[in-house]
């Protein structure tokens, strides 16, 4: 592998502003991501692969075809061209550090900002690697144009080394899966493959094949205002039935007090008057059982509220938003021991691990594409923090050869 053709590649993808709009319901979100959606289609012709295609909605395909001749599994990369719009993905100034020495990175002298192993201890794993940063004044987007770069890379090589054996492989690269939609305009027919991996995982290493459950929830709390004065047995002030509503959660399931497979409930929005308080929730487990319970949990209370107070003044919406991969992952548990096989044969350890939260790869295979998610190699996703080490970039391109080549094995 070519360490400063990748490296060009990736500070090529970053520079290009993609940042996607949670607000904006067109699709995509913003304008700007057609500007390396179009940059791509040129490249991966460029690199000779074949059946480029970028579609009306933003997303690319292509394919490598097989060069063996019997028939193997189609399997798919997949990897999200735009950037989380939690911190601006502007001017993006990438910071390119050599053979890093273990101390902190002065990311930006007038701002004085500085990313300090002392704080992101994650960093001193990669002494004498090359690192890349921004300039503190944005994010870097290494998630997930790493596992662009990664996916683009890998399938050069194989162009260029016609004796490393593989059936037929399909990648694509989706808009707005920072905003919820990567998925939601994914042709998984047109696709094709059998089943496809996600390369936007963090650290190297990572291969994760089991999210949350999700669910959000609407509580609607109805009171009653009369003037202050004269509100005795008549006022019903519906901030304080809120907290008595809050109360009956339990209090340790929340975020900010699990961890692995512990589920939560997560209130992250609250709007009080007298007349009427509405609370907004996130539901969150990996187990489908205990996440049915959560949601029950929920209207039990509001049960039990109502029937104390002799009114239903509180009213509980709920919406399921997501479900946990391992449901579509485990029947093909094949697709995750293929990944883990070729890790460990590069000494690379897998750090196999629930995510908490969803990914693309987990709506994918509620479409019919299982979709395990591999390491991209970054760190501190989403804000000005953000690195990534040139050498997982270039370990995750590996990954993708080596899976790539074991499934023409594997199957022959
Ligand atoms: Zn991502």
């Amino acid at each position: 592998m070519n360490k400063e053709h990748i490296l060009n590649r990736f500070i090529s993808y970053v520079t290009v502003d993609t940042e996607s709009d949670p607000n904006n319901p067109a699709f995509p979100s913003t304008e700007k991501q057609w500007n390396l959606a179009k940059q791509l289609e040129k490249e991966l012709n460029e690199i000779g692969l074949s059946d480029v295609e970028l579609d009306e909605n933003c997303y690319i395909m292509a394919t490598l075809p097989s060069n063996i001749d019997y028939k193997v599994p189609t399997i798919g990369f997949v990897a999200h061209i735009d950037t989380s719009p939690d911190f601006t993905g502007k001017d993006v100034k990438p910071q390119v550090h050599e053979n890093y020495d273990g101390k902190d990175i002065l990311l930006n002298k007038e701002q004085n900002i500085v990313l300090s192993p002392d704080y992101f201890d994650d960093l001193l794993q990669y002494k004498g690697q090359t690192i890349i940063t921004t300039d503190g004044t944005t994010l870097l987007g290494a998630d997930d144009k790493a596992g662009v770069t990664e996916i683009v890379s890998a399938m050069e090589y194989l162009i260029q080394h016609p004796e490393i054996k593989h059936g037929k492989i399909r990648i694509c690269f989706t808009p707005d899966e920072e905003v919820g939609k990567g998925a939601h305009l994914f042709d998984v027919e047109k696709f094709g493959a059998e089943w496809a991996y996600t390369m936007d995982g963090s650290q190297i290493g990572e291969l994760e094949y089991e999210n949350f459950n999700a669910a959000g929830a609407i509580v609607t709390i109805n009171g009653k205002i009369v003037h202050p004065g004269y509100a005795k047995g008549k006022m019903i002030n519906s901030m304080l039935i809120t907290n008595e509503f809050i109360a009956m959660l339990p209090e340790n399931e929340v975020p900010e007090k699990t961890s692995g497979y512990e589920g939560f409930f997560h209130l992250h929005d609250m709007e009080g008057k007298v007349e009427q308080t509405t609370l907004q929730y996130i539901i969150r487990d990996h187990d489908l059982d205990l996440f049915e319970k959560r949601k029950e949990l929920m209207q039990t209370i509001a049960n039990q509220l109502n029937n104390k107070l002799g009114t239903d003044l509180i009213e509980v919406k709920i919406k399921d938003q997501y479900f946990n991969m391992k449901e579509k992952v485990v029947p093909v548990m094949h697709i995750v021991d293929i990944v883990e096989d070729v890790m460990k044969e590069m000494n690379i350890e897998p750090l196999i691990k629930p995510i908490r939260g969803g990914t693309d790869g987990s709506q994918l295979s509620y479409k019919g594409l299982p979709c395990p998610n591999i390491f991209a190699g970054g760190h501190n996703f989403h804000g000005r923090y953000e690195y990534v080490p040139l050498e997982s970039i270039i370990k995750a391109t590996e990954v993708i050869v080596g899976i790539a080549q074991k499934v023409a094995v594997n199957f022959s």
